[in-house]
């Protein structure tokens, strides 16, 4: 499967926010947007252009899709899925990115960020109602039960994740020292407060 290769604190940096990619050192002060939060590259340091239209629209869609770790056909396949479904698309694409198993797994705090947490999910650690599911986009449903492998029990990356504040998902019902999390409902868009995305200039842009 294809991924990301580039540093990813360059993909922060680009879009002038913390998007949360790495974990531990992200609140830490070797963040590099606390260290040096403009643009990457040889022009990076000159005064940012205010944006609008286009710009504006792209740079919303990049954050998203950077910070839930897609390549940009997956993320445009999510879109159309989110399109075809009944109610608004903007909401339907985040509701939707939020049930991705990386991402509840990372939400539930059981790891410390979306990359480790596809690598769980990938490397088989990844229960859900007991049985090992290895797919990152498998979409979770209501009652679901999602679990580490309980030899991950002692794993110095879990342990480091629950030491790590995580951002409120009151759709999970996580149990942190059996490592599990239930979903207890849909996520619902205004649960979705990290990173701050405007899903209407995602709509925007892909409607062009
Ligand atoms: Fe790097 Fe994390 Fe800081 Fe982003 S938030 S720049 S990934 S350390």
């Amino acid at each position: 499967m294809a991924r990301h290769r580039e540093a990813v604190c360059r993909l922060c940096r680009r879009e002038g926010i913390k998007l949360f990619l790495k974990g531990l050192r992200c609140f830490t002060e070797k963040c590099a947007i606390e260290q040096r939060n403009f643009v990457p590259g040889q022009h990076g340091q000159r005064r940012r252009a205010k944006m609008v239209g286009y710009g504006l629209q792209l740079r919303e869609k990049q954050k998203t899709k950077r910070t839930y770790g897609l390549l940009e056909r997956q993320f445009r396949n999510y879109f159309e899925k989110a399109a075809r479904l009944k109610g608004p698309t903007g909401e339907n694409l985040i509701v939707m990115l939020e049930r991705r198993l990386d991402n509840v797994v990372y939400r539930a705090g059981l790891a410390s960020s979306r990359a480790q947490a596809r690598q769980f999910v990938l490397h088989g650690h990844v229960l859900v109602n007991g049985r090992k599911v290895n797919i990152p986009s498998y979409l979770v449903n209501v009652g679901e039960e999602i679990a580490l492998k309980e030899r991950m029990r002692q794993n110095p990356m879990v342990l480091e994740a629950r030491n790590i504040a995580q951002s409120q998902a009151p759709w999970l019902e996580v149990d942190r020292d059996s490592l599990k999390a239930r979903v207890v409902a849909l996520p619902r868009r205004e649960f979705v407060q990290t990173p701050p995305i405007t899903e209407q200039l995602i709509v925007e842009l892909y409607s062009k």
